[in-house]
């Protein structure tokens, strides 16, 4: 009998988990199943690049895990049942349940429109493609002198605004923060941001806390009217609502509670992994939302089910941040070096060498997809039936 292992959303962190763990098991002792909804790996992290209009090398999963030993199911998830341990899904041929031995949840995450009235009918999003793919018709519609208006100062607001204000010199860009700009970062670092938002223009709206979005303008808590042709939401992501709707752990925000190896705190045979999984971090802060830790967390989540299922050491290496990594246009870049505990330090790598550097990191992060073991040599071990057993009902160390 082979061990079932079922992986949800083949984003960064389900497909790295799932050829990670082709890469630790021998083949004839596992199924891995990877399920997406769609055929393609889709770079998030290039989302604002899509909706300025640039085109994204096509990235078919037939290619990326060609001989990898993982089966990819292309279909919708549509629930979980984490008690009978199966999964339902549904695609062209009509409605499935899948069973598992071990699953891995890694669904992601959407916009998040926090409530906010108006922003469901008024707002775009980038938080994925179908999103972006329906700002960049709308962006390309607009003519010269209107005004795109981008909600939210965080990391991919400050990357749509500039790239939006770049690559449409003629629009009148602005962004909308609710707090200074780029007020966690070092003080080089966000005279550098005000710099690049200078040099392209970028109107700053400083401590507007968006309350309302309508076709033409949004309003903020005092009051204020900014009048807005397309208003660009980006003030967090939300988590799918399928971990919620089951006996999971979860956050109130719906992201399943996870030890330091990745597997449910409720549910010992349910891993999760990326913007679905609360991990907590180093500094006993929660994993931020990013492929920055979601990729360490999939290659440690493969790890420990390959180690508990072969007999082998548990990997413990805590997952910490170097630096964020934010794009300001394809020219210009900001490299903000920070603490193990994802804390702004001086230091800053800025301009066209920091512009190359994301870029870097991006391709790097498309790469590590296709080579989960970041090239190194490939160890498969044989899973034993006894510990197949044992990992669906051993409960997770605290
Ligand atoms: C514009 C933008 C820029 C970003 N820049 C950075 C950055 O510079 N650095 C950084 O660290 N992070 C960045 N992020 C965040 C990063 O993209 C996410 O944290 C990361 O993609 C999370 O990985 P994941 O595997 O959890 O989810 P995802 O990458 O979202 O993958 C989830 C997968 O699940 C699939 N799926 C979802 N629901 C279903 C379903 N019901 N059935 C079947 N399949 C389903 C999706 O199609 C997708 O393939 C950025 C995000 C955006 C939007």
């Amino acid at each position: 009998m082979q061990h079932r292992i079922i992986v949800l959303g083949a984003g960064y962190t389900g497909a790295i988990a799932a050829g990670r763990l082709a890469k630790r098991l021998r083949r004839e002792d596992v199924a891995i199943t990877l399920v997406n909804a769609e055929p393609d790996f889709v770079e998030r992290v290039r989302m604002h690049q899509l909706a300025a209009g640039q085109d994204l090398k096509p990235r078919p999963f037939s290619e990326m895990l060609a001989g990898t030993g993982v089966d990819l199911r292309l279909a919708k998830v549509t629930d979980v049942d984490v008690d009978a341990r199966t999964v339902s899904v549904i695609d062209a041929n009509g409605a499935e349940e899948l069973a598992y031995d071990t699953l891995v949840y890694a669904l992601g995450s959407g916009w998040n429109a926090q409530g906010v009235p108006g922003t469901a009918e008024h707002a775009y999003e980038i938080a994925g493609r179908p999103g972006a793919l329906r700002l960049r018709e709308r962006l390309a519609g607009l003519d010269a002198g209107q005004t795109v208006l981008v909600v939210g100062g965080g990391l991919t607001g400050l990357e749509a605004a500039t790239e939006i204000a770049e690559a449409r010199p003629d629009l009148d860009v602005a962004l909308a923060a609710h707090g200074g700009l780029g007020d966690w970062l070092s003080a080089k670092g966000r005279e550098h941001l005000r710099k690049v938002f200078g040099k392209l223009g970028i109107t700053v709206h400083e401590h507007a806390a968006v309350t309302g979005v309508e076709a033409d303008r949004v309003t903020t808590a005092d009051g204020t009217a900014i009048p807005a042709a397309v208003t660009v939401w980006t003030t967090g992501f939300a988590v799918h609502p399928i971990a919620k709707a089951t006996t999971l752990e979860v956050t109130g925000t719906g992201q399943i509670v996870v030890d330091g190896t990745m597997r449910s705190v409720s549910h010992p045979d349910v891993y999760a992994v990326g913007d679905a999984a609360m991990a907590m971090g180093p500094g006993g802060k929660p994993l931020r939302m990013s492929c920055a830790s979601g990729t360490p967390a999939a290659w440690q989540a493969a790890d420990a089910i390959a180690a508990r299922l072969t007999g082998g050491k548990l990997p413990n290496t805590p997952i910490r941040y170097f630096n964020q990594c934010i794009s300001l246009g394809r020219k210009e870049g900001l490299i903000q070096y920070v603490t193990a505990d994802d804390r702004a330090v001086q230091a800053v790598l800025t301009g066209r060498l920091a512009a190359v550097y994301k870029e870097l990191v991006c391709k790097g992060a498309a790469w590590g997809v296709a080579n989960p073991t970041l090239g190194l040599p490939t160890r498969r071990r044989r899973v034993t039936r006894e510990r197949a057993a044992a990992g669906s009902t051993v409960k997770a160390p605290a």
